[in-house]
């Protein structure tokens, strides 16, 4: 008789998307003539860049002929992208990052849920809270966190960073010692994000203490301030320490285009073992590389005109968020993020719960967001909008909350 991996059953359900689809659909079909906006998006919604469709094009043609046909990509992903990423993500910003460090996949999703299986199982993971749920997740799977507490829907064997108003959004080092650290910056869901000087701290901390950083860059393109790194890779010490994973969903729009990449430093090493070497070993036996057009479209990211084009969509998308922003401090909230990255955390008022938060917006100003609470127990009392909207419902959105 078979038996299941008993780890999946551990899993409490996810229904933090699906209750807010059923409320949004009870209220609409119970007001029918309500125009509802959607502020919770975390889907972009502009479409690609004409630099890029071009070069997909092109691809597709290639494709039709035998002579410019390609059947399996190369493991690692085609050299011409890998040459790309090196040159404009990581040369051009100071790091020391190689071809052969980089690792083509089909976006940073699987990537970040992937990553844990080349390390131990009595491994301590580290998350800050609130978080991107798919690093618990994979890891509840993997039988890595122990047994989950529904009363504080907590993991007994993780490792909680909370990341509040109080810190500022900045995790403080855990008392008990990690062996891996997931670090999503600039982070979703507050939309804060570290200095450099904060972040070589953890860098710093990890090198220390043994531990290896798993760094989610996928907002990276939506960073302004000039004190807030691009890559883990400026800091000195990260090649020893961190892997870093990288999207092409965010800053590109590719979300249904599905391409990202894992940077694993040949220095990152467990005793004489080289993660790289690992990461090679499964990224060759367990996946088949991403799609020749899409790793062309992904090439004509880093193009003259892709970068042209890409900079208005990101602006398109941090004008947005502007507004958002700068409304609800008019209309009297506190608010966090948004500057480097497409998304705004608000402190709910009057003490109500995210929940409450969530009924009380769909119901007085028809806008749905994301109920804080959805992303772990410190996000309680806060709650997420989105940028990834269009302009003008984003305006027309921001003009009810100001209006209650
Ligand atoms: C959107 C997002 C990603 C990107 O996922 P893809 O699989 O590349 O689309 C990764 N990490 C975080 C935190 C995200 O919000």
């Amino acid at each position: 008789m078979f038996q299941i991996n008993d780890n999946y059953q551990k899993l409490p359900g996810s229904y933090l998307f699906s209750t807010i689809g059923k409320k949004v659909n009870a209220y609409q079909q119970a007001n029918p003539d309500k125009n509802i906006i959607r502020l919770g998006i975390g889907d972009v919604t502009q479409p690609i860049a004409p630099a890029i469709i071009e070069a997909m094009h092109k691809a597709v043609d290639e494709m039709g002929h035998a002579e410019t046909f390609h059947g399996y990509a190369p493991d690692l992903g085609y050299e011409f992208l890998r040459k790309a990423i090196v040159e404009n993500d990581y040369k051009a910003r100071g790091c020391e990052v190689e071809a052969d460090e980089v690792f083509v996949s089909d976006g940073a999703k699987s990537d970040s849920a992937n990553i844990q299986e080349i390390f131990a199982q009595n491994n301590r993971i580290a998350v800050c809270d609130p978080v991107y749920p798919v690093y618990v997740d994979s890891n509840v799977m993997a039988g890595r966190t122990g047994t989950y507490d529904k009363n504080t829907e907590t993991w007994s064997d993780v490792i909680y960073m909370p990341c509040t108003a109080e810190n500022n959004f900045v995790p403080e080092f855990p008392k008990e010692t990690p062996d891996m650290i997931y670090l999503c910056l600039p982070n979703n869901p507050t939309g804060t994000t570290l200095t450099k000087d904060q972040l070589q701290e953890w860098v710093d901390y990890a090198n220390r203490v043994g531990a290896v950083i798993i760094y989610d860059a996928a907002y990276e393109a939506y960073i302004s301030e000039d004190n807030v790194a691009h890559s883990i890779y400026e800091c000195k010490g990260a090649r020893n320490c961190a892997i870093e994973l990288r999207s092409f969903s965010k800053n590109a729009g590719f979300t249904g285009v599905r391409l990202g990449f894992t940077v694993v430093p040949k220095d990152l090493k467990c005793g004489d073992v080289s993660l790289n070497a690992m990461w090679a070993r499964r990224h060759g036996t367990k996946f088949n590389g991403a799609p020749y057009i899409v790793q062309r479209a992904g090439e004509a990211v880093y193009s003259e005109a892709g970068k042209a084009q890409l900079k208005e969509q990101v602006a398109y998308y941090m004008k947005n968020a502007k507004t958002i922003k700068d409304g609800l401090k008019d209309a009297g909230y506190t608010v966090f993020g948004g500057v480097n990255a497409p998304y705004i955390w608000l402190k709910t008022p009057d003490q109500m719960t995210s929940w409450e938060f969530f009924d009380y917006l769909l119901e007085k100003a028809n806008v749905v967001g994301t109920p804080g609470s959805g992303f772990g127990p410190s996000g309680e009392g806060y709650f997420r909008l989105t940028a990834f909207g269009n302009y003008e419902n984003t305006v027309q959105a921001l003009e009810r909350i100001k209006a209650l």
